[in-house]
């Protein structure tokens, strides 16, 4: 079977294509599954990268990458916390004395820098004999603090311990605010009165009857007109898919429940609308969400079988359709 190589820029040669450090060995990797048939292509690797590479499956390079980034962010958390806790004016000034003191001030933001470069770091195009390969996607990117997490789950899970605020509690508050509101939600749960259950569920009331009231003042500007009723699915219920090499996002999907869209035609007469409320996030991430939205509601109109019975999703329409009844 042939072995493509990804093409390599002068300017990158001797790099790893996922975090830039000095190149070992190329991977080659095989998408599986394999939804295009794509066939296996060789990307060039530092050693740590190339070991990870080799311990994971994806369907895609992009999905890769961003596994491969997940499991440095967890490697490397310490270092990438000293950025959290300290600036690099702080460490230098700090007048912490004894010699383990003296050896975390001399190497602490240097691990920093590193950690955080190589997490952040984007890669190149890619390409195959110049032509552009995939397509690489980095719509679930997060970025809070000037480090990038490959999706939101993922900065949960990191800012988590990083702040020592208990995990399952600062999900539910991002869930209410929505994942622009990331420092809110992280500023909210530091100053939440303590952590124990009846606490956080106190502090969490207070939060969605804020915020209720707020939806309340904001009615009236808000454009109802047309739209169906739809329904509301907290986003770790729907599921992430992906269909002719596309993702389908959840926040996508959440939205079209809401907004009772369950036909392309109903999603075109609802085009800038969604347009308008994501590209909040970013333009890009607005288009890429809305083309996995098209995909997938094309694929529930021609595939109706799998819609019924397949759809990881179908509860939630099954409950929709329901509803508009
Ligand atoms: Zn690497």
């Amino acid at each position: 079977m042939t072995i493509q190589s990804i093409d390599v820029p002068f300017e990158y040669r001797h790099t790893c294509w996922f975090c830039g450090e000095p190149y070992y060995e190329s991977f080659i990797f095989r998408p599986e599954p394999d939804y295009a048939g794509d066939l296996p292509v060789k990307v060039p690797c530092c050693e740590e990268c190339y070991g990870l590479c080799t311990r994971t499956k994806a369907s895609g390079l992009d999905v890769l990458r961003d596994r491969v980034k997940a499991r440095l962010h967890r490697k490397y958390q310490k270092h990438l916390q000293i950025g959290a806790h300290w600036t690099r004016e702080e460490l230098e000034d700090s007048e912490m004395e004894g010699k383990a003191f003296e050896g975390f001030k001399e190497s602490a933001w240097k691990m920093f820098e590193i950690a955080r470069d190589r997490v952040n770091y984007t890669g190149w195009p890619l390409a195959i004999d110049g032509q552009p390969v995939g397509q690489i996607s980095q719509a679930f990117q997060v970025e809070y603090h000037g480090i990038v997490y490959p999706n939101l789950a993922q900065a949960v899970e990191q800012l988590a311990k990083t702040y020592a605020i208990p995990e399952d509690y600062l999900e539910q508050v991002v869930e209410l605010v929505g994942r622009q509101q990331l420092g809110f939600a992280i500023r909210f749960c530091k100053t939440t009165h303590g952590y124990s259950e009846a606490q956080q569920a106190a502090s969490l009331a207070s939060l969605r009857e804020r915020l209720a009231e707020e939806a309340q003042d904001a009615k009236p500007t808000t454009p109802s007109g047309n739209t169906q009723q739809g329904i509301e699915v907290p986003l770790k219920l729907i599921e992430l898919q992906i269909l002719h090499r596309t993702e389908v996002s959840p926040y996508a999907v959440q939205w079209a429940l809401r907004h009772g869209v369950t036909t392309l035609a109903q999603l075109a007469e609802q085009e800038d609308n969604f347009l308008a409320y994501f590209s909040q996030d970013s333009e890009l991430t607005a288009v890429l969400y809305f083309t996995g939205l098209q995909v997938y509601l094309e694929k529930r109109a021609l595939d109706p079988q799998w819609a019924d019975k397949q759809d990881p999703n179908r509860q939630w329409f099954h409950k929709l359709n329901q509803q508009l009844k």
